[in-house]
């Protein structure tokens, strides 16, 4: 049997319409499972008993396990979830200025192999199921008591590489009789797969970020090596042609890595290139991990970065890595725990 979350609203009003049921029978149960998180049929009482009994028999609804929490001293909880299949899932919630951020994972592990990532590090496994990238945010607000405002797709992997899946679940969280989220409160953050941004802006309406970090192919290519597939030219083109909402900007973000991208040079080069886009920048200082050579630029050398920034009227921010010290921040999530636990 499959779970009912991987279907779309459309798919399931579809489907139980060749039995006989009407649409509010749908609305009803993404009541249930996503307005209630709700994780069992024979608790939907509102539903009819003999449609109750239907669902349980073509239907399943699983559960992620959480095996592992960890809270930080600024308040970020990282969850740790065992799947069906006995692999592991991380996920994220973030307080920041009073909103309570869910980080999603869509992958386990990662193909892009982007060279500062922890994720990266440990290879691509498998794609998320739709359901299994939903039930990551629901088995958070179990836990927590409490629904997120807004919901990040930052967690392991790149989302776009799972794009089927990853769409219908946005789907799915923006439904008004599910999670309701407004488009304005998902946020999508890609390495700089351009052929699916396209895509991305004709399927959904959703905020897009993307992993920047170099202003030359040359050193792009030697730390996202997707880079090699859309160089700077082709991402920079997608971008341009990704609709906006009323208001909003596309974020870009920029790890800033000591002696490699964090030049004044760098800066006015991020300035040519970001020219004719709608964007906002977040400056994040490398996080060290590993064995990398890598090294995290002096907090001098990030602000004249933002400083040559903001001279050229682009709103340029600061950010912590949030959970920096439960090793949750940005390009940092890795099975850590699996190590403890297998
Ligand atoms: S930064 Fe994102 S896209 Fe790059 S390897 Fe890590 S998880 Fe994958």
């Amino acid at each position: 049997m499959e779970d009912i979350r991987n279907f779309s609203f459309e798919e399931l009003v579809e489907k139980f319409k060749k039995l006989g049921h009407q649409e509010f029978r749908v609305r009803q149960l993404f009541k249930w499972l996503y307005d209630k998180c709700c994780t069992d049929f024979s608790l939907m009482t509102d539903i009819s008993k003999q449609f109750r009994i239907f669902l349980s028999e073509n239907y399943e609804i699983n559960r992620l396990e959480v095996v592992d929490t960890l809270q930080s001293e600024d308040g970020t909880i990282k969850f740790l979830f065992k799947t069906q299949f006995g692999d592991y899932v991380e996920s994220v919630l973030i307080p920041i200025d009073g909103r309570i951020t869910a980080c999603l994972s869509s992958q386990i592990g990662c193909a892009m192999g982007c060279v500062f990532c922890n994720t990266g590090d440990r290879g691509f496994e498998r794609n998320l199921d739709t359901w299994e990238i939903l039930a990551q945010l629901i088995e958070m607000v179990i836990f927590s008591n409490q629904k997120p405002s807004n919901i990040v797709f930052m967690g392991m992997g790149e989302p776009l590489a799972n794009y089927n899946n990853v769409v219908k679940a946005i789907k799915i969280l923006e439904n008004k009789y599910g999670f309701g989220y407004s488009p304005r409160k998902i946020t999508l953050s890609t390495s700089g797969y351009a052929d699916k941004i396209e895509q991305l802006g004709k399927d959904v309406s959703v905020k897009l970020a993307v992993s920047l970090n170099a202003v030359t192919d040359s050193v792009r290519d030697k730390i996202m090596p997707i880079n090699k597939k859309y160089p700077l030219k082709t991402l920079m083109a997608s971008l341009k042609k990704y609709p906006l909402m009323k208001d909003e900007e596309i974020t870009i973000a920029y790890v800033l890595i000591e002696g490699l991208n964090d030049s004044p040079e760098d800066a006015k080069k991020l300035v040519e290139l970001l020219k004719g886009l709608t964007v906002k920048v977040n400056l994040i200082a490398y996080n060290c991990w590993g064995d990398r050579d890598f090294k995290t630029p002096s907090m001098a050398k990030i602000l004249a970065f933002q400083k040559v920034l903001k001279e050229q009227g682009i709103m340029t921010f600061i950010r912590d890595s949030k959970g920096a010290d439960i090793m949750a921040a940005c390009g940092q999530l890795r099975g850590e725990y699996e190590k403890k636990v297998s």
